[in-house]
């Protein structure tokens, strides 16, 4: 029997906002525990919540660009459950009447285009943070997360595979990024994934029993995840026993899932209407508003760079993936016009220094207009691509412009033909063993030489100067 897994991914998403959903309290990261609290959002007898509107703005931004019907009218519900760390004893959050539906967003996967669904999108209060203690046998609870406004994405199971899992995150990733709602952070929590993955044999249009996959802050650990959840659930088929509906913990440092507890269903969490809220009513006329304020997105970009620049896909694809490295490029072919020259330099030196040093495009004192500068400086033979190379990494470095660098180090390439011939003839004269080879047919030997009088004038020789000079010197 061939099993084939389907897969679904839910997406909880940190809203940029200044202030928590339902008070005013500070949603910033950092602070001392228990300092960004107040008497809503730490549940106390009595309190009213008051609905924050730049969230219902951000999720609605998060729906247009996801192609999601905004609802006319939604609500919010309580979903009960009780924690330590959920103070009120219920999560305001929204069941029934979602503010968003219906929506999809396409990846791309080894140059295949799919499409996946989007169910919903739904507004809801982030819970507080639990601190174990090590030394002691106490827990400690913060509630400056409580209250802090997430979306929830929740995907149709149209996932095939753990690759298309993580395209799909770093496409919805990227997309939150370029509508500047949430900074896409894995590692502080502030964009987190659970999977549900099931399989059922290939072709069929059931789905089997599916387990619920959590504690996944990284695409590798959600692909791995699913690698082995993917894994165990086969073997469990294939002994003939059945897959048990349960949630499972990933552990990072044994590559596993882990039984953590029964899954819940919907019914366990009593869901109601919260009664202290009014229905949520959206006038058109602000979703055309908010549709217009709407940047372009990192498909769309895509797009218009292999159009705009004659790029290959893939260069497109790279480029496009974070807002502010599509912004520099652009910057930087309106200085140096050869489109794919620069994306060659982008995807090359510049994302490998930033992946080096995990840094962002914004922390490289490399500006926009210092790269087209280097690139030109090639373009006109006023240094090679190897001496490029130095340059940029030092003003990497030292946020030198590239003029400045060549002049202090006197990079400039030599193009006198008279110079490079006295060294030509030199470098001959001192082989004379790999002059005698070469001559006997070993034209291979051409590169050892060309080395020869490039380590000779500090590789600031005009390679294609060097290449003609010796060729001819060496048919004499
Ligand atoms: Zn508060």
């Amino acid at each position: 029997m061939v099993l084939e897994p389907v897969i679904g991914l839910e997406v909880h998403a940190q809203l940029k906002t200044s202030t928590k959903i339902f008070c005013s309290c500070s949603t910033s990261f950092g602070a001392p525990p228990n300092t960004h609290t107040c008497p809503v959002c730490l549940g106390m007898p009595g309190v009213l919540p008051v609905l924050n509107k730049k969230v219902v703005e951000y999720t609605i931004r998060m729906a247009l660009a996801t192609n999601c019907a905004v609802a006319g009218e939604s609500r919010f519900a309580r979903k009960n459950y009780f924690y330590p760390d959920l103070p009120k004893g219920y999560q305001i959050s929204q069941y029934e009447l979602p503010i968003a539906q219906g929506g999809h967003i396409d990846i791309e996967i080894n140059g295949d285009v799919q499409r996946i669904g989007i169910t919903r999108i739904h507004m809801e209060e982030d819970a507080g943070k639990l601190g174990h203690d090590p030394q002691r046998p106490i827990s400690m609870v913060d509630f400056n997360r409580t209250g802090v406004p997430l979306i929830e994405i929740v995907s149709e199971p149209d996932i095939g595979s753990p690759e298309a899992a993580g395209a799909y995150l770093r496409q919805l990733r990227s997309i939150v990024r370029y509508l500047g709602i949430c900074d896409g952070n894995l590692e502080e929590g502030s964009f987190r994934c659970d999977a549900n993955v099931s399989l059922r044999p290939a072709g069929s249009g059931a789905l089997g029993t599916r387990t619920e996959l959590k504690n996944l802050n990284s695409f590798k650990h959600v692909e791995k995840a699913l690698h082995y959840e993917i894994n165990r659930q086969k073997e469990v088929i294939l002994d003939g026993a059945a897959v048990v509906q349960e949630t499972r913990l990933w552990d990072p440092e044994k590559n596993k899932t882990t039984s953590m507890r029964g899954k819940e269903e919907a019914h366990d969490y009593r869901y109601f209407p919260d009664p202290d809220l009014l229905p949520l009513v959206i006038d058109e006329q602000w979703i055309q508003k908010i549709k217009t304020g709407l940047p372009e997105l990192p498909d769309q970009k895509k797009r218009r760079f292999v159009r705009e620049y004659d790029l290959p896909t893939y260069d497109a694809g790279l480029l496009t993936s974070e807002r502010e490295l599509a912004d520099y490029f652009e910057a930087c072919v309106r200085c140096f016009p050869n489109a794919k020259q620069v994306s060659n330099w982008i995807m090359g030196p510049l994302l490998g220094l930033l992946n080096a040093e995990d840094k962002a495009i914004a922390a490289v004192p490399v500006s926009a207009a210092d790269l087209a500068q280097l690139l030109e400086l090639i373009d006109k033979g006023t240094i090679s691509g190897k001496i490029a190379k130095s340059v940029f990494d030092e003003m990497a470095q030292t946020g030198k412009p590239p003029a400045t660098i060549v002049n202090e180090k006197g990079l400039v390439q030599i193009t006198d033909s008279g110079a490079i011939a006295a060294v030509v003839s030199r470098v001959i004269l001192n082989c004379p063993k790999e002059v005698k080879a070469y001559k006997k047919g070993k034209t291979k030997l051409l590169g050892f030489f060309v080395g020869q009088v490039m380590k000779e004038t500090g590789g600031k020789a005009n390679p294609k100067l060097v290449n003609e000079l010796l060729k001819s010197k060496l048919a004499g």
